[in-house]
Formats: C-alpha cells, structure tokens, sequence
C-alpha cells in the first residue's frame, strides 16, 4: 500500500461520542467545546489566554493586525521572517500591511539569530519565528534579541503541538503564539487553530476581530436574559472564528497528543538508525538538547533530491517537500538571493513519512530505498 507523508490517526470513538455531545445538545456552533478546548488548551500549554479559531492563518492574521493596530505600527513596518515556511505566516505580514524582511536559517531549519541582527532596521518591529517541524532551533536567542531590541515576537507554532524545551511547553515569552489543528499537524481535527496572546487585553479584541468586531459572541448571548439580543460592532472584523465540532475532535484527540510525539520521534530514530551511517551522502537538521521535538516533520537533505523524490514514488511512497523557498514565489520574490540556506534547504530537503501508521518495517524500508539511491 501507498505511504504518504502524513496520515493523521484518531481516537474515533472519543471523537464521536464528544460530537455527538454537541449533536444532542444542538450546538455545533462557536461556544460550548469550543471554550472547553480552551481551557485544556491553556492547561496543557500553561499559556494565559487561549481563544479558538478556524485556523492558524486566521491565527497569524489577526495577531500582525491587532498587535499593528494597538502597537500604533504603521503601514510598510517590517517584521522579520523566514522564507523556509507554509505561506500563511508571511502572508499574514503583508495582509497587515505590513512588509516581510527575509533572515536565513540555519541548520535547525529555523531563523538564524545572527542573521536576524542583521537584518534589524530602524522600522523593525517584530520577527516571526516558525518552530519548524516542532524544532525550537535557536529560539531562546531570538527571545533576547526581541528584548533587546524592543521587538514584538509571534511565534508560528503550528508544527509545534506537544514541543518541549527545556522540560516545558515555550511560548510564554512570545507576544502572540498561533497553533494549527488542521487535518495533518500533530493534533488534527479537521480545520482549526488557536491565537494566544500574553496580554488579557488583546485575547479580549481577538475574540471581537475574529467575529466580525461584534462585540459579544453567540455562545454568550444564548438563552434568556434582558438585552441578549443586543450588541455593538467595533471593529471591520473577519469570521474566523471555529466551532464546537472541530473543538470536540480536538478535546478527543489531546490526551493523545504526548505519546504520539512520542511516537514520531521513535519513527525518526528508526530513522536515523539506518540513514546516519551515510552523513558523506545525507544530512539531518540539528536538534538542540534542550528540545524535545514533537516531530511533525522528518527531513533529510539529499544532494539530487528531485530524482530521490520520484525514485521513491515509483516505489508508491510519497514524500513532502517543506518547504519551497517563499521567495520563489512572485509574491515574494523581492526577496530573492537574500537567504542561501533557505534557498538551499528549498532544493534538497525532503521530508520522509513520519506518521504514527508507520511501522517500525515500514520505516526500515523507506531508509533501506534512500540508501540504495544515494549510493547508486
Ligand atoms: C499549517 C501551517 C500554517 C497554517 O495552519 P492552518 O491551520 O492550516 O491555517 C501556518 N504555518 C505553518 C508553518 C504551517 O505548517
């Protein structure tokens, strides 16, 4: 049977009997599981505030928009960013109107400390770091840089899910930190994601933005009561809000999310058992110490990678690529030359199936297939 990059597992009972919770109750909107799922949310993470969304686009747009907005930020502000990532995050930049300014990785995958100081500039205003596949790279650098420099700091957290370093969930430093539970990252539902904002007062205007800038939701308007019906609208919000059924499936799939980043990165040992005696033809990201993984992506990097690609296809397996470079992209091309890693990474990572379907067999044979091509 085919192996895909990415195959997410669920807890099909637990998902069904907490949907059909909202199905019997008759509430699939926003509320109910949806504000259940936030405060496991917060929990888990030991984030102080937590609203739930459609997404983590949503997420990423509404954090430059209202962090812009209520920092007094103007119009062509810079964040710095990496190339190397889903274009969500950097679109979410621009859709600010804000202007995107490219720092390399480095061999975490993840933005590049020192390359970030250089690419500081008097409109500077924040830098997005991507924990890219789960990997924390040098993010506590970047936390002081962000001090240093009186720079907001939004954390991509949508690989993220179940990362830990130095023993507990990051992000409490970060501005804003935004998570995706969209159908393959490490907690799927179906599309969903969360913003988490330090500050009580922007997790207060997030709530409004992301539903239409009414400012008083559905869920808190329900029942009886004088002056339900009531309320005012203060901003050009967006909907983006997410709904009770998607949070049921996350509520059911939570508890799981620890021992199947257990499981990944055993995958990603398997891995490694096999491939790390070929480092002459093959190079792996870098892991700190300090951070436990969740995994979400296992990637290696390969000198003919195209060609590994479609060798593994013929053999109905089929990799990722994480990612293209975003200055490819005539979106972004304004960029272009500014990052080498990044534009090397783009043309010779690949990301090896790494889901919890794999089998210890399965994994063996995957890198059996590698060797033999790059030692063809
Ligand atoms: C998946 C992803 C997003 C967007 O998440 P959605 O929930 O699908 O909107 C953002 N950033 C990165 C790095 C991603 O991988």
């Amino acid at each position: 049977m085919a192996i895909q990059v990415f195959k997410p597992v669920f807890d099909v009972e637990a998902c069904l009997s907490q949907i059909r919770e909202c199905l019997e109750r008759g509430w699939t909107g926003m509320g109910f599981k949806t504000v259940e799922f936030e405060e496991l949310w917060k929990k888990y993470t030991g984030l102080p505030n937590a609203y739930y969304l459609n997404s983590a686009t949503a997420a990423l747009n509404l954090a430059f928009n209202i962090l812009k907005s209520e920092k007094g930020w103007a119009d062509g502000d810079e964040v710095i960013s990496t190339p190397l990532t889903f274009v969500s995050t950097n679109h979410a930049i621009l859709k600010a109107n804000l202007h995107a300014v490219f720092a390399d990785v480095d061999d975490t995958m993840c933005l590049d400390p020192d390359d970030v100081v250089k690419k500081i500039t008097p409109k500077t205003r924040a830098v997005c770091f991507v924990a890219f596949g789960g990997n924390t790279g040098r993010y506590e650098e970047i936390v002081k840089i962000c001090k240093e420099h009186n720079l907001a700091l939004v954390l991509d957290a949508a690989h993220m899910a179940g990362t830990r370093l130095n023993g507990v969930i990051p992000g409490k430093e970060a501005d804003c930190v935004c998570w995706s539970y969209q159908a393959v990252k490490n907690l799927p539902t179906g599309d969903s994601g969360m913003i988490c904002f330090k500050e009580k007062a922007y997790d207060e205007i997030a709530r409004k933005r992301a539903w239409l800038g009414i400012n008083k939701d559905t869920y808190a308007r329900f029942g009886a009561g004088s002056y339900k019906w009531k309320y005012d609208v203060e901003y050009v919000g967006n909907k983006y809000n997410g709904n009770a059924v998607m949070a049921a499936i996350a509520i059911a799939q939570l508890p799981h999310l620890d021992e199947s980043n257990k499981y990944r990165r055993q995958v990603a040992a398997w891995y490694m058992e096999k491939l790390s005696a070929h480092k002459d033809k093959i190079s792996f990201v870098r892991i700190p110490e300090n951070c436990e993984t969740s995994q979400h992506i296992f990637q290696i990097i390969v000198e003919n990678r195209d060609e590994l690609l479609q060798f593994l296809n013929e053999h109905e397996i089929f990799p990722g690529v994480h990612y293209i470079t975003n200055t490819e992209y005539c979106m972004y091309s304004y960029g272009k030359g500014t990052c080498p890693k990044a534009d090397y990474a783009s043309d010779h990572v690949i990301s090896l199936p790494c889901h919890l379907g794999l089998t210890k067999k399965d994994v063996y044979h995957i890198a059996d297939l590698v060797i033999e091509f790059v030692n063809k």
